[in-house]
């Protein structure tokens, strides 16, 4: 599905909290440029005629939409422990399966195993210095 930009929601007639909080909006029009990772997810991932991840717990405070990577990182880090607290929406699966079927892309699903499994080949991985701080990544 392509959508024009004619045809972008408004902030003021688009009724999410999350979009209103943190959607990349262009004042001119008062369209959303990029919506919530929610809104995207709604979507199909796409918005605008672009693949869209949305804005993120993880690239909200940049005013942009995410990464496939702060996607699933995002999930992982913020949404996934809420889930392991209190499994009881779960119905049966696991929080990691109930997640991959929900909140995942296709393209994130083998990024998202990896973090898991904490099989972090190929992630970039930050070193430190001796006070902490983060000196590289390898
Ligand atoms: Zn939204």
């Amino acid at each position: 599905m392509t959508t024009t930009t004619s045809q972008l929601p408004t902030i003021y007639t688009h009724n999410c909290p999350n979009c209103h909080a943190y959607a990349v909006i262009n004042y001119q029009d008062n369209t959303i440029t990029v919506p919530c990772s929610g809104c995207a997810q709604d979507r199909g991932w796409e918005w605008n005629g672009h693949t869209c991840y949305g804005v993120t717990g993880l690239s909200a405070q940049y005013k942009r939409g995410a990464t496939l990577e702060e996607t699933v990182l995002a999930v992982f880090l913020i949404i996934r422990p809420r889930f392991i607290e209190d499994s009881s929406v779960l119905d049966g699966v696991t929080v990691d399966q109930h997640i991959l079927n929900t909140m995942i892309p296709d393209e994130g699903k083998e990024l998202y195993n990896k973090y898991v499994t904490q099989d972090l080949e190929g992630i970039p991985q930050a070193v430190y210095d001796d006070e902490g701080w983060i000196a590289g990544y390898i």
